[in-house]
């Protein structure tokens, strides 16, 4: 499971904004790794620079040093809507005779396929085929006469998830969507602003938190400061998966540090699943915390059962198949010597498709474990994502297929639990409307549910689903 993009942007005089940029993207790197992108103006032209990669692949001091100007945004990539090559890769430079603008773009639009043909048939011609490019087009194209407005007007159009950075030649924007699935915070540096995903870029770069950008509200930087344009908003849906899993445990979101949330998941977990056992261990890195909250709770023991390789994955080096037959242990090599001969509960954030797990299980076993309960921050997985998240289809997804112990027997464990609906709210300790939710209840957050069932009913894979799971 993968998140869609990690944002960030700065308007700050007398600071390398381009550097600034790529140590926030170096921190948001987990958001996403296929390609990174900074654009940087000085107030008279917008100059860019993406590449496929990771940030420390797309950008050396030559390239940094080229980025000069007050003003930047910046783009970590996971493509969601349109395929993984450097034409996709972001922010995206559009341009028309009044008006260039940069934007980096953190979600998914439901409605871009209709947006983007009405756009086509208008004449509008695209370079990518991302969604974001989309939203930058509409922008350009508005009616209206001022940014602020143009943006307003675009927003009123888009349906689905989207967390906006950005930039003109003499200004910052930050947008949010009016649900607010996606987060984007606003920090100070040095005497002027920062915008970002999650508040780790702005520990990273010596920049104070201020505030997280409201549901619907855009934000606008220059020399005068934040002006703020604020819209009254229906339905909050925080996606409650950054919670679990996308954001790091040391980004908070809405007050909440994420690291104890997920310990406090833990906890809960081992209340509503206790089983007895040697050691407790989470799957490194995202169930650590959780891991160690079960551990507290339950007191057994925790271990660190399983090393993970933490750049796997991260290179263009492709595994040959010998080595993507050794799938998961290409990623996690087990201590044997640790866990030989006992009783494991082993934390985990998901089960998806249910192909890793079993994978993760065997490994244990074969490294020695006698037997391995798994325990799951999350509930199950029934319903797929149409807000930036690459999950699965409906079809795909083995929670939507079968019950909690046939999923228990299909991944080999000897037992599996899943934390509550109630017990991942009560984690959180927010109310739960403020939250989407709906890859686990079905319950979208906006009125589109048929048309979204109808689009997962089109991704119908042709493999039967015993076939995918094996
Ligand atoms: S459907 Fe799930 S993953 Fe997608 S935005 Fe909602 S809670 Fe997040």
């Amino acid at each position: 499971m993968h998140e869609s993009c990690g944002v960030f942007g700065v308007y700050a005089r007398g600071v390398d904004v381009a550097r600034l940029s790529f140590f926030a993207l170096f921190a948001l790197q987990h958001r996403g790794q296929e390609s990174a992108g900074i654009a940087t103006t000085d107030g008279k032209k917008i100059n860019l620079h993406t590449s496929m990669g990771l940030v420390a692949q797309a950008f050396t001091e030559d390239k940094l040093s080229q980025l000069g100007g007050h003003i930047a945004i910046g783009h970590n990539r996971y493509s969601t809507t349109g395929s993984s090559n450097l034409c996709n890769a972001q922010p995206v430079l559009i341009k028309n005779d009044s008006l260039a603008i940069a934007l980096g773009h953190n979600g998914n639009l439901i409605n871009a396929k209709l947006l983007r043909d009405e756009l086509s048939n208008a004449g509008h011609k695209f370079a990518s085929t991302t969604d974001s490019e989309v939203i930058a087009q509409l922008i350009l194209s508005s009616p209206e006469k001022d940014l602020v407005s143009q943006i307003r007007w675009t927003m009123r159009r888009l349906q689905g998830a989207y967390s906006l950075v950005i930039m003109t030649n003499n200004e910052l924007v930050g947008a949010r969507d009016p649900m607010g699935v996606r987060p984007l915070c606003l920090g100070t540096i040095d005497g002027g602003w920062a915008l970002a995903s999650e508040t780790c870029a702005l520990d990273h770069i010596g920049a104070h938190f201020v505030r997280e950008i409201e549901p619907g509200e855009i934000v606008v930087i220059n020399d005068k400061g934040v002006r703020s344009f604020k819209e009254k908003t229906n339905r909050k849906a925080l996606c409650i998966f950054e919670y679990i899993y996308f954001a790091r445990p040391d980004s908070c979101i809405e007050g909440k540090l994420l690291y104890p949330v997920r310990q406090t998941m833990g906890e809960i977990l081992a209340k509503e699943h206790p089983v007895a056992a040697d050691y407790v261990m989470g799957i490194p890195d995202s169930a650590t915390a959780a891991g160690i909250g079960y551990s507290h709770a339950s007191g057994i023991d925790y271990c660190e059962g399983l090393l993970k390789n933490r750049y796997v994955g991260r290179t263009f080096i492709q595994p040959d198949q010998r080595l993507r037959d050794l799938g998961v242990q290409l990623k996690f090599n087990p201590l044997s010597e640790i866990i030989s001969g006992k009783r494991l509960v082993v934390i985990d954030d998901s089960i998806v498709r249910g192909t890793t797990t079993p994978r993760v299980i065997n490994l244990l076993r074969k490294a020695g474990a006698r037997e391995v309960h798994m325990r799951i921050c999350a509930p199950p997985i029934r319903h797929p994502c149409f807000f930036g998240v690459d999950m699965a289809t409906k079809w795909e997804l083995i929670a939507a297929q079968k019950t909690v112990p046939q999923i228990k027997n299909v991944i080999g464990a000897d037992s599996l639990g899943y934390l509550s609906v109630e017990g991942l709210i009560k984690s959180v300790g927010l109310p739960r409307d403020i939250f989407c939710l709906a890859c686990f209840t079905g319950d979208y957050p906006i009125p589109v549910q048929l048309e979204m069932d109808k689009l997962a009913l089109e991704a119908l894979p042709s493999r039967s689903l015993s076939e995918i799971e094996t």
